[in-house]
């Protein structure tokens, strides 16, 4: 849903953060497919179905080291058997095997012609000639078949899996050295603000360290996307529109600073002028102020994040809202963390009106949730120190201990 300027509400009237995440997940543009390398899919949507193309396992192989024997021969024990070769993984049997022979074999090796059945190494006395069966053996046993784990011709992933390492690993297995994935969106982030200093500079007078940009792009990376990191833009229009201008080459933008009160008006036309931005101010703590909305490169429209400058607000709001777009421009379908109940250990107490997000340690063997200490927007160590978000809604001013709450598990990836 494109969001104009001029529908931009006034900063006070407050969104719920549902509306909010409805609206970004509504107007964020999914992302193309694209061909990449086997390796290079992990983590990503699958953009065609993929069938295999030969069994696998290619042939009937042994699963032990051993030997390969009829198992009609090798019910009772002991019993002795001829052996007529040797066959190891990589080779091929030379002979069939008949009726009181067996031929030696390693585990991976095709099994001969005429045996259905492995007797473990450990069940013989392991003998090159002449070999003593000392276990009786069930017929069948330590014998994969051709195609037990994929048929030839099979469908055995479908448009819209999610690429795991096991994933990969059925990828490989037939043969799939590039895949079409959607896109891993690269996505361009900057701080913004005239106090902001990287960490090679020296800290001026009333300047402080950039640890946005650092929190910002590891959380990109953390959720499986591409960040580009650009600099830290001062409090200046210009400067503002030259960075967005570059930053368009992204698949998206997150920006953090200059959305609260007091700064907005003066990022507000240059974002307009680049492409359509909404300023809103969520009912949540911490993280009230946000700005979203789209950038216009031709075609192409550039999701835009700007978050709130304070640490905690910069990474709660990346984290209930700009991870989700990340994770649905990329073709998933499930994009909100998997979430519990949990009893409160001490109390909490909140403004009425907001939803509060606490940083909280959750114990799941005890099923019961703490807070991370003192909850400042910006005391980043309560957000260092969390396993997960306690989502207290808008309604209630205080929580007490012994309540059963509703907790986010930050730790926890979304469901595929
Ligand atoms: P702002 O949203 O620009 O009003 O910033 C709110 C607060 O967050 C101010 O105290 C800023 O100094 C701080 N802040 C803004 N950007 C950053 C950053 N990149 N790293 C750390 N703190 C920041
Ligand atoms: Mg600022």
């Amino acid at each position: 849903m494109p969001i104009s300027a001029t529908s931009a509400r006034p900063a006070q009237r407050l969104m719920s953060a549902d509306d909010a995440l409805a609206r970004i997940l509504a107007g964020v543009p999914a992302l193309p497919a694209v061909d990449v390398q086997l390796l290079d899919a992990l983590g990503l949507v699958l953009a065609e179905e993929i069938s295999a193309d030969r069994d696998v396992p290619p042939f009937r192989n042994s699963a032990m080291d051993g030997y390969a024997v009829r198992g009609d021969d090798v019910a009772t024990a002991p019993t002795r058997l001829r052996v007529v070769g040797e066959v190891a993984a990589g080779g091929f049997p030379d002979r069939a095997i008949g009726k009181g022979e067996a031929l030696r074999i390693m585990t991976g090796a095709p099994m001969p012609e005429g045996a259905d059945t492995v007797v473990r190494v450990e069940d013989t006395d392991n003998a090159s000639d002449v070999v003593t069966i000392t276990a009786p053996t069930p017929k069948g046993i330590s014998v994969r078949q051709a195609g037990e784990d994929l048929r030839a011709g099979e469908t055995i992933l479908g448009t819209g899996t999610v690429l795991r390492p096991a994933e990969i690993g059925l990828l490989a297995s037939v043969g799939r050295a590039r895949v079409r994935v959607r896109k891993r969106p690269r996505v361009a982030v900057f701080s913004t603000g005239d106090e902001i200093a990287d960490l090679d500079a020296p800290l001026g007078k009333g300047q402080i360290r950039d640890s946005n940009r650092y929190t910002l792009a590891s959380a990109i990376r953390a959720m499986g996307a591409e960040p580009w990191v650009r600099g830290i833009v001062p409090d200046s229009p210009d400067a503002l529109h030259a960075a967005l201008r570059e930053a368009m080459a992204a698949d998206a933008i997150v920006t953090s600073g200059g959305v609260s009160v007091g700064d907005h008006d003066h990022l507000k036309p240059v974002l307009s002028e680049l492409g359509t931005i909404d300023f809103w101010a969520i009912a949540i703590r911490p993280g009230r102020p946000l700005a979203f909305g789209a950038l216009k490169d031709g075609e192409r429209r550039v999701p835009i994040f700007g978050l709130p400058g304070n640490t905690v607000s910069a990474l709660l709001t990346f984290e209930i809202f700009v991870r989700p777009a990340l994770l649905r421009m990329q073709g998933r379908e499930h994009v909100s963390r998997p979430r519990t109940t949990a009893r409160l250990l001490e109390p909490i107490e909140k403004i009425p009106s907001l939803r509060f997000f606490a940083r909280g340690i959750h114990d799941a063997g005890a099923g019961t949730v703490r807070l991370t200490g003192p909850q400042g927007s910006g005391i980043l160590r309560s957000m260092s120190l969390a396993n997960c978000l306690i989502d207290l809604p808008a309604g209630r001013d205080r929580y007490e201990a012994g309540e059963s709450v509703d907790v986010i598990l930050t730790e926890q990836p979304e469901p595929r």
